[in-house]
């Protein structure tokens, strides 16, 4: 074959199988065999379920060889699926230990929506364990390496889908967002990603984090592909109390004009809080290059200010971790995976020490720090306190896009830095979500999209665009104007 298909956009993956001109199984295979030849170094995959995708894969092309209509925009191209979403053919570990092995008896809405969409998937993508995380590191099963240099984090929690997409191991990828999983990953791998509107797309089957926060989205190389991944994954699911009974937003639509226009009429807040000289300088050159292009493309670019949002990231860290500390309790050595027990053991010394054993140290830490801002003394003081500033950080939302259609800002202050960096110190990493994490709390949407690579460095940095809930398809609009003004970025992987 002469073209690589791994090399291929989505959307023109999908083109040509649904016109027949290359199969969805050839697709599938071409990036079954990049994992073979590249994810032994790179380590995206937890678990690669090459027969599942090939057959899911067949019953595509046996559909459009019968005259059926594709199953949807995206049927036969195939995905990477963040391992923390429910399968029932193969592993969920959400990288940890405690759930080595566990196979799920349901798929998740999204899992579901995938097969129902005709997507072959291909595998389940290394994570943070549980989704804590800023590089991947936390994951019992070992790192992932960023594609673009290989001694470097790819991101996290959700690394492994970035790193497969970057690397061309998958067209399209799943990811989660707490506090800028998606986000973060994408900037940094030079790849695409959307955090959409909380409750828009279902968390049943996603295995929770810290439930007020988590969503579920769109991972790809293009703004386009994103969008069309958006819209099959998006939609009210009445299996999750906080789906958002709305029609699915038009974001493919409007990736399409965005691309094809300009951005006259919309207006741009730059957000005087996260754009700091703490920031590593070739991030903040390659964001003000990037706001400029903004202004270039038509927009009506201004300043705001958003005062609340240097209190995001202490509101996040008690938040995240006291809902945490909730939901891991059901990790009890009683009804899923590890169970650690010398026969001589209590119920109560069953827990403990399967919980020693299967939790890695992020995990135990936020699960301590979480039961402390949870306990009756501190409740007030810690978590009370933390909520208030979430309602604060929501209201200087509120009050900015009174003037302005979408926000702008960095995706993280740094371009990815070494494997081990900031692994013995938690609060350097968590700096790194310093710009995603307002978007979570507010319960917004927002999308990463390369802004180029760093002057400093050479590694990739990311522009975030910001939108109010259920205004997704403004990210679509002026992420793909923003895209295509930019033009291709060359990607360092041979
Ligand atoms: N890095 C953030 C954290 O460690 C965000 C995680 C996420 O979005 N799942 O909590």
């Amino acid at each position: 074959m002469s073209t690589d298909l791994t090399r291929l956009d989505a959307s023109d993956l999908a083109s040509k199988i649904h016109s027949r001109e290359i199969s969805s199984v050839e697709a599938t295979q071409a990036h079954l065999d990049r994992i073979a030849k590249v994810d032994g170094e790179l380590h995206a995959f937890l678990h690669v379920a090459g027969e599942q995708a090939l057959v899911a894969a067949k019953e595509v092309d046996s559909a459009i060889a019968a005259g059926d209509k594709p199953a949807s925009a995206l049927a036969g191209v195939p995905i990477a699926l963040k391992d923390v979403f429910t399968t029932t053919d193969m592993p969920t570990t959400c990288a940890s230990k405690i759930l080595e092995g566990w196979v799920s008896p349901y798929d998740a809405t999204l899992t579901t929506k995938l097969r129902e969409a005709g997507i072959p998937i291909l595998g389940k993508t290394n994570m943070d364990e549980f989704a804590m995380g800023s590089s991947t590191e936390n994951s019992a099963y070992g790192p992932t390496r960023n594609p673009w240099d290989t001694t470097r984090i790819p991101g996290g929690s959700g690394g492994g889908s970035a790193a497969a997409l970057a690397s061309y191991q998958a067209p399209l990828a799943i990811g989660t967002d707490t506090g800028g999983s998606i986000r973060q990953p994408a900037a940094v791998t030079a790849t695409v990603g959307t955090k959409p509107t909380y409750g828009t797309v279902s968390r049943f089957g996603l295995v929770a984090c810290a439930s007020s926060l988590d969503q579920g989205g769109p991972c790809g190389r293009t703004v386009l592909d994103t969008a069309l991944l958006h819209e099959v994954v998006a939609g009210y699911d009445p299996r999750d109390s906080t789906s958002v009974n709305e029609p699915v937003r038009p974001v493919v639509e409007a990736a399409r004009q965005g691309a094809t226009g300009d951005l006259k009429g919309v207006r741009v807040g730059v957000v005087k809080e996260l754009h700091s000289d703490s920031y590593q300088p070739g991030v903040i050159a390659s964001f003000d290059a990037a706001v400029e292009q903004l202004t270039a493309l038509g927009a009506e670019v201004v300043e705001v200010s958003c005062p609340n949002f240097l209190h995001a990231l202490a509101a996040y860290y008690l938040i995240l971790p006291s809902e945490v500390s909730s939901n891991l309790a059901r990790f009890d050595a009683m009804r899923y995976g590890l169970r650690v027990d010398d026969g001589n053991m209590s119920a109560e010394q069953v827990m403990a020490a399967t919980r020693a054993a299967g939790f890695g140290k992020e995990v135990k830490r936020r699960i301590m720090i979480g039961t402390y801002a949870l306990s009756s003394g501190y409740y007030d003081a810690y978590y009370g306190s933390a909520l208030k500033v979430r309602t604060l950080i929501a209201r200087d939302f509120d009050a900015a896009y009174e003037k302005v259609d979408v926000l702008v800002s960095p995706t993280s202050p740094f371009t990815p830095w070494k494997l081990g960096e900031k692994v013995d110190d938690p609060l350097a990493m968590y700096l790194s979500d310093l710009c995603t994490l307002p978007t979570n709390l507010a319960g917004h949407c927002a999308m990463s999209v390369p802004s180029g690579v760093s002057a400093d460095d050479g590694l990739p940095v990311g522009l975030q665009i910001m939108a109010p809930a259920l205004a997704d398809e403004r990210l679509y609009r002026v992420g793909a104007a923003y895209e295509a003004a930019r033009g291709p970025i060359a990607s360092p992987v041979a």
